[in-house]
């Protein structure tokens, strides 16, 4: 579990960030938002944040995981496609292959409260 572990310690870097910005003094609930290709078991990411949010104002937050699905942009004909895996891409309309991942790669928070 050692990325849940350094996801959480990022995720709840930018929960801190958002709390100190708000005036919060405790985090009850948040929201993160995990991309697809992070491939984090929500469990383990559960656990991981625990651990890590001890002593910290966002420790016992509830934790509310979203997945976000791996989206990209074909450099050459500008469609929207949906890869399965970052691994191997090329577009399904002009078999290009340069391919720009738009999103299933993040790491971010939200609905901090
Ligand atoms: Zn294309």
């Amino acid at each position: 579990m050692h990325h849940e572990m350094s996801a959480a310690q990022h995720a709840l870097h930018l929960i801190l960030e958002e709390a100190a910005k708000r005036g919060l003094k405790k985090v009850k609930s948040v929201r993160v938002i995990v991309g697809q290709t992070r491939a984090l078991e929500e469990d383990y990411f559960n656990r991981a944040f625990e651990e890590a949010s001890k002593g910290t104002l966002a420790s016992g937050a509830k934790i509310i995981f979203s997945i976000s699905p791996l989206k990209a942009v074909c450099s050459s004909c500008h469609k929207e496609i949906t890869p399965a895996s970052s691994l191997s891409l090329s577009c399904p309309f002009c078999a290009g292959t340069d391919i720009e991942i738009v999103s299933g790669q993040e790491l971010l928070v939200g609905d901090v409260e």
